[in-house]
C-alpha cells in the first residue's frame, strides 16, 4: 500500500489516476482547484476508504499532513481553448505549481511522476516524434503559454532529480481521450462527439489535413503506471503511434455515433501543429508497453458516455 498525491486529480487523466490506485489498494490525496475538473469525475469515489480530497491550488503553499510515497503532478488546463481562457494560470501551474509540487516530494521522500506533454515538440519538424527531439517551439504565440510551462515543468523536474536528487519520472502524453472529458471543454474530441450527437457540423480546423495520434484513456493510465514502477528516469512518450489526419478523426466520429452531420472547415489556429506522431520505441522497450485499445475500440466506449453526459441517443 502507498499514499499518492495527485495533483489534478478531478480533471479528465486525473480521475482515472486516482481511481486505478485507489483499486490497486493505495490511499490516494486528489488535490485540485477545480478549474477545469469537476467534482463529478470523482463523485463515486468520494465515499470510499483511503479517499481524500483537497481543494487547493498547487500554485500557492501546499501543507499535506501525514507521509507520502508518491507524487503525481497532474494540474494544469490542457485544452487549446484554455490556452486563451487560462494563459496566466497555465503558466503559473507549469512554473510555480510545478516547484511547490516537486518541494513536497522532496520533503516527503516521495517519487514524483510530471504529466508532460507532445506539445513540448511544438510543430514538429521530424515525425514520428522521438523523446530526443528537443522541439519547434513559438515561445510568444498563443500555444506558447502551454508547450513553454510544460518545458519549463520539465527542466524543473530534471533541476531537482539532479540536484536535490528526488527520484524523478516524466510522461510525455500525446492526444488522449476517453470518459470524463467535459463535452464543452473545446477539444477536438468531445467537440466532434458532442457536435455528431447534436446533429450539428462538425468543424475542423484549417483543411483537415494535419495529423493527429489519439490514445484511449486506459492505455495511457497502464503506460504512466510502469513508468512510475519503473527506474527510468528520462521523458517517456506515451501515445498511440496510428497517426490519421483530423479530417479522418471527424469520419471516425461520424461514423462510430451514425450521425449524418457534415463536417465544415475553420481557420486554422496560429501554430497548430502540422504533425503529431509518438515514436514509442522506448516505452516498447523500457516499460514493455504499448497501446491495446484501437482508435475504433476506444471511440465506441467514448461514444457511451457522451451519450450518457448529453442525455441523448446517437440518429
Ligand atoms: P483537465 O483539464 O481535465 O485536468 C486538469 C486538472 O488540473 C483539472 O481538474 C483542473 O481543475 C486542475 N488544475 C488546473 N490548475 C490547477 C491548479 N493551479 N491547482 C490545482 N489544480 C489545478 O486536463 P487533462 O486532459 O486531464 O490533463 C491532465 C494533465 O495531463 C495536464 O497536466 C495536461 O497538461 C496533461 N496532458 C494531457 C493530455 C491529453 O491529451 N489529455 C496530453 C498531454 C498532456
Amino acid at each position: 500500500m502507498r499514499r499518492v498525491l495527485i495533483t489534478g486529480g478531478a480533471g479528465f487523466i486525473g480521475s482515472h489516476l486516482c481511481r486505478r490506485f485507489l483499486d490497486d489498494g493505495n490511499e490516494v490525496v486528489c488535490m485540485d482547484n477545480l478549474l477545469t475538473g469537476r467534482l463529478e469525475n470523482i463523485a463515486d469515489l468520494s465515499g470510499r476508504d483511503g479517499f481524500l480530497f483537497v481543494k487547493h491550488d498547487v500554485t500557492n503553499f501546499i501543507h499535506i499532513p501525514g507521509d507520502l510515497d508518491v507524487v503525481l503532478h497532474f494540474a494544469s488546463p490542457a485544452s487549446p481553448t484554455d490556452f486563451e481562457k487560462f494563459p496566466i494560470q497555465i503558466l503559473k501551474v507549469g512554473a510555480l505549481g510545478t516547484h511547490k509540487v516537486l518541494g513536497v516530494a522532496k520533503d516527503k521522500g516521495a517519487r514524483f511522476l510530471l504529466a508532460s506533454t507532445s506539445e513540448c515538440y511544438g510543430d514538429p519538424e521530424v515525425n514520428p516524434q522521438p523523446e530526443g527531439y528537443w522541439g519547434n517551439v513559438n515561445p510568444i504565440g498563443i500555444r506558447g503559454v502551454y508547450d513553454e510551462a510544460k518545458r519549463f515543468a520539465e527542466a524543473m523536474t530534471m533541476a531537482y532529480h539532479r540536484y536535490h536528487r528526488v527520484d524523478t519520472r516524466i510522461v510525455r502524453i500525446f492526444n488522449t481521450y476517453g470518459p470524463a472529458m467535459r463535452p464543452d471543454d473545446g477539444r477536438m474530441i468531445p467537440t466532434f462527439f458532442t457536435q455528431a450527437l447534436r446533429g450539428e457540423d462538425l468543424t475542423v480546423f484549417g483543411d483537415g489535413s494535419q495529423t493527429r495520434s489519439i490514445n484511449y484513456v486506459s492505455d495511457l493510465i497502464e503506460g504512466i503506471c510502469r513508468l512510475l514502477d519503473s527506474d527510468y528516469t528520462d521523458p517517456v512518450n506515451i501515445g498511440n503511434p496510428e497517426e490519421m489526419t483530423v479530417v479522418e478523426v471527424a469520419e471516425r466520429v461520424l461514423r462510430t455515433t451514425g450521425s449524418r452531420s457534415q463536417i465544415v472547415f475553420r481557420e486554422l489556429p496560429a501554430d497548430d501543429p502540422k504533425v503529431r506522431r509518438p515514436d514509442i520505441r522506448l516505452a516498447e522497450k523500457v516499460l514493455g508497453w504499448s497501446p491495446a485499445i484501437t482508435p475504433d475500440e476506444g471511440l465506441n466506449l467514448t461514444l457511451r458516455y457522451f451519450e450518457a453526459q448529453m442525455g441523448s441517443r446517437s440518429s
